[in-house]
């Protein structure tokens, strides 16, 4: 039977999140009567161009860019792709990356493959992270050669929450005259960035991340950088991005990085005090139950707890009952359970790693919410405890 959203716990919001209500008001239009193609020349057409350049304005100025410093996407995939790849064309006498362990897919995979398909021109040292998922500066100086193209670092971890010290980072890959890369995915939005104050030369950002839709993301590229465009095509974004724009969702995005700029306080207080409470209430409540991440260094909406001894699906699968949304540390492959490559990187031991659950919240959650989760998870954990053959002696 469906599941009807208002009866839904959400808090998977490191997923994806809800549209918001405004977000949608300003799409609206452009789904119905403003559907003039923005590259047009009559003003039918003309004033969809010019939708599109006020949602540029919005995410300048959420992100302290300039608008030309704005490209806009199809996903934060697409982004990374697109930063990436230019950076080793327009350096091609480089043959080496600097990446971390812990990296989404868009970049962990992207880079596997570089190595893989190019017969190994191109090697990519991938930096370990510290037990709480930190990353160690040195280690990263350390890794920088005459030969590196591009340094790639997530902003904030999509399963923790951990922040790398990305605006440091890339002041050492400037002085090296290395490219900077961050995928900033999950931390726009939730926490303040302010590019002009750093020497980013591409940041990746996602629409549905912020309560935009999904299908639209964003490319920053630092005025000056060189590029070199991954979809080649018409002279759209001022030729950076071939394609007609996903004009409704543009919108869409500006509006949400308008909003999440003005809402960006309550992330930081209401939210941050609504993951505390569950987090700290669940650790409290929850026998051999441990935070994976750095209590501090880290987003205000996420938590990731391991539960000993339990299998991250089978908790999944009990709170979807109670119709709580969350998601797993491990990922279920060809009939064996891997536990995730992030958790794996910290060295979060094997029996932990398993029973690994990440709760991400939004401006949407509310403490009635926090608490019925609370009410709720200590007896599925107890439930699945008693048929553990690997708790009897705990
Ligand atoms: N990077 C990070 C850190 C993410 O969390 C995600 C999505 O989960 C992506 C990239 C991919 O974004 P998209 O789904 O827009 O391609």
């Amino acid at each position: 039977m469906a599941v009807l959203p208002e009866q839904v716990i959400y808090m998977d919001n490191n997923a994806t999140t809800r549209i918001a209500p405004e977000v949608l008001d300003a799409m609206m239009p452009y789904l119905t009567r403003f559907y003039g193609n923005p590259s047009s020349m009559y003003t039918f057409g003309g004033q969809v161009g010019r939708a599109i350049n006020q949602a540029r304005e919005e995410v300048a100025g959420l992100l302290g860019a300039a608008p030309g410093e704005i490209v806009f996407t199809s996903c934060g995939t697409e982004s990374d792709s697109t930063a990436i790849l230019s950076a080793i064309q327009t350096n091609p006498e480089k043959n080496h990356l600097v990446t971390t362990k812990v990296e989404h897919p868009a970049v962990k995979n992207l880079c596997d493959n570089l190595e893989i398909f190019t017969g190994r021109k191109y090697h990519v040292t991938r930096l370990p992270v510290a037990s709480d998922g930190t990353l160690d500066l040195q280690r990263f100086k350390d890794s920088l050669t005459d030969e590196t193209a591009i340094v790639s670092v997530m902003w904030a971890n999509n399963e923790t929450g951990v922040l790398f010290p990305v605006e440091e980072m890339a002041r050492i890959a400037r002085e090296r005259g290395i490219l900077f890369h961050t995928d900033a995915v999950q931390a726009v939005g939730k926490i303040p960035i302010d590019l002009k104050q750093t020497a980013i030369d591409f940041l990746s950002l996602s629409g549905h991340k912020l309560h935009a839709p999904k299908g639209v993301g964003v490319l920053y590229v630092r005025k000056g950088t060189p590029y070199i465009p991954f979809l080649n095509g018409g002279h759209q974004e001022h030729g950076r991005r071939g394609g007609t724009e996903n004009v409704a969702s543009i919108v869409g995005l500006g509006r949400a990085c308008a909003l999440a700029a003005e809402k960006m306080a309550e992330e930081n207080t209401r939210v941050r005090a609504l993951r505390d409470k569950l987090e700290h209430g669940l650790l409290t409540a929850i026998p051999k139950s441990l935070r994976n991440g750095h209590p501090s260094q880290r987003l205000p909406n996420t938590a990731n707890i391991s539960f000993e001894y339990v299998e991250g699906e089978a908790i999944l699968l009990h709170m979807n009952q109670a119709n709580i949304c969350a998601s797993s540390g491990s990922a279920c492959t060809s009939g064996s359970l891997e536990p995730s490559h992030v958790l794996r990187a910290m060295g979060v031991p094997f029996t932990a790693a398993h029973g690994s659950i990440r709760f991400s919240l939004s401006i949407y959650n509310t403490e009635q919410e926090v608490d019925f989760v609370l009410a709720t998870l200590p007896g599925i954990i107890a439930k699945l405890r008693a048929l553990s053959p690997f708790w009897e002696d705990k």
